[in-house]
Parts: structure tokens; sequence; C-alpha cells
């Protein structure tokens, strides 16, 4: 898996810096989190799909955060997708969808399903992974995401499954998946018995505009990354208070006390050119941490050797 931005300015864009999107991809599914304007151009040069399996999450409705999303569903239909996509995020995102959609009198090739939020808690529950919606602090109702993998199955061991007297074949495949199995002489073999331990899934998460939050610390606790609003630098507290923003420092301290791996900066205002000053008071206070650019992209492997990726 592996996170790609593809937007990381706040609320205007920049030369550098596309309106706010990120993708996290994995080989067979993706999942975008926010949808600025200028997506379609974003996803074109990272190479990003237009027709792969694809959830959408948006963590609340301000211009620079969903302007992005009519134009991506008309270009999706332009080029003739067909598979369905999910859309979640605040009460508010039907009426603005069904509005342009009337509006700007546009069909759609592929069937498009809304899930407005009305209380935080687990919104998405997959075989692999699940997503999570908590209030995040902003000045309107707002959201923040985390995307939580479950465990992967242990390596499989195929010499020990041959030393029981299991032929390669289903009987493998059975074990893979976490089942028992019986042989023909009565003999049964569980899949402790051939594989490693479980090796743990990826936690990721996507505050969208926040200013630092009580629940934070739960929600995120021991993230490989968390994805952090970081609109100013630490001398615009008070007006990063007035906005419903983060600083670096207090960006920093969510990851922090949240125990994460690595924090991403993003948000980050136009008036910064060269956001190296904001990098410098996150690192003082949290040291794995690294500034979001356009494109930037974060991998994201198994957490042990010689796993394969999603
Ligand atoms: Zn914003
Ligand atoms: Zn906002």
């Amino acid at each position: 898996m592996r996170l790609i931005f593809l937007g990381t300015s706040a609320a205007v864009p920049t030369l550098k810096r596309s309106l706010p999107a990120t993708v996290l991809q994995s080989s067979t599914e993706q999942w975008i989190f926010d949808c600025g304007e200028n997506i379609q151009r974003q996803m074109m040069s990272a190479k990003i799909s237009f027709h792969k399996k694809t959830k959408i999450f948006l963590t609340h409705l301000h211009g620079d955060h969903v302007l992005g999303l009519p134009g991506l569903l008309q270009t999706m239909a332009l080029m003739d997708r067909k598979n369905s996509l999910q859309i979640y995020g605040p009460l508010g995102i039907q009426s603005f969808l069904s509005c342009c959609q009337q509006t700007l009198n546009f069909e759609l090739t592929y069937q498009v399903e809304v899930f407005e939020i009305v209380k935080p808690g687990v919104i998405v529950e997959e075989e692999r992974y699940l997503v999570e919606a908590v209030k995040s602090n902003h000045t309107i109702e707002s959201y923040s995401y985390v995307f939580e993998e479950n465990p992967h199955p242990g390596e499989f061991f195929p010499e020990k499954a041959l030393a029981h007297g299991l032929p390669k074949g289903e009987l493998w495949a059975k074990l893979q998946r976490g089942e028992t199995v019986t042989l023909s002489n009565g003999k049964i073999v569980n899949p402790e018995q051939v594989m490693g331990p479980n090796r743990a899934g990826r936690k990721i998460v996507y505050t969208g505009d926040t200013m630092p939050f009580e629940a934070f610390a739960d929600f995120a606790k021991d993230a490989d990354v968390i994805v952090h609003d970081c609109t100013f630098d630490d001398a615009l507290t008070s007006k990063a208070e007035i906005n419903g923003h983060s600083t670096a420092s207090q960006a920093a301290n969510q990851a922090r006390a949240a125990n994460a791996k690595k924090l991403v900066l993003t948000h980050i205002s136009a008036r910064y050119p060269y956001a190296e000053l904001l990098l410098d008071q996150a690192k003082k206070v949290f040291e794995n941490s690294v500034m979001a650019e356009d494109f930037l992209i974060i991998e994201l492997p198994l957490k042990e050797a010689n796993s394969a990726s999603l």
C-alpha cells in the first residue's frame, strides 16, 4: 500500500500546491480523502486510475475539500467508468451532488452511493479493513478518518506442511485462510502448526481541517501514519484557533500523544512558499515528521520482512 498526495494546499491553490486530496492505494482498490479542485489532472499526473474500485471520504463541506468532486464524477463518466463508487462524508453531500447534477445536467455511467455520516464510529467494514470516523474540531461539522487493516495471516512454511503429510493444493490454501484441516487418516492440523504469527495490519489517519481535539490520541493510537492539518506556523496560533486549524507544533503534539510512527504535515497555507519553518517546528516536538508536497509518495509496507503487499 502507499499514500499519494495530490493536493497539499489550504483554501487556495498555489503554483506548487493543489487543493486537498490524498489517495491511499492498494493493488486492487483505492481510497480518496478529500476532493479539491483539479483532482483529475493531479490523478493523471500521478497515474491514478479513474476506473479502479474506489471509495471517497470527504472530511467536511468547505469548498477547498469538495469542489473537485463534481468534476471528478463527470470525468469518470466521460471515461465510461462502470464500477460503482461510494462517497462518505457529513450531512449535506447528497444535496450538494444532486444540485450540481441537476444544474449542470450531467449523466453518470456508473452507480454513485452516498453515505452521509450521522454519528461517529465505524462507517465501512470490509473483509480486510475498516474505516472509522470521529468528529474533529473545525468551524463546521467535520470528520477525521482512520483506515485500519485487519491483521494479515503469518508466513506459510511449505516444509512444515509437507512434514505433517499435507500435499500441496487445496489443504494448503485452507490453512492459509486460517482454517483447520483434517487428513484422510484423521490427523488434524491447525494453521499455527504450519504458519508464523499474524502480521499486524496498517493504520492510517487523515484528519482533514482541525484544531487539536481530546479524542484524537485514542482514535489515532499507534498509527503508522497520521496525515494532519498544519495550516500555520506556531507564531499564528491564535489565527489557527479562529479558523479551526492546527499549527505545526500542535500537529506534532497530536502525533506524539497518539504514539504514531510517522506524521505528514499537509493543508499548508499559501503564505508559505517554502514550508521548512513548519517542518522545523514540528520536528522539535515529533522527530519523524515529514512535509507533504504534491505527488509525495509514502510507501506503507507490511510490518514484517518477506511479506507480500496488499
Ligand atoms: Zn481546508
Ligand atoms: Zn475547512
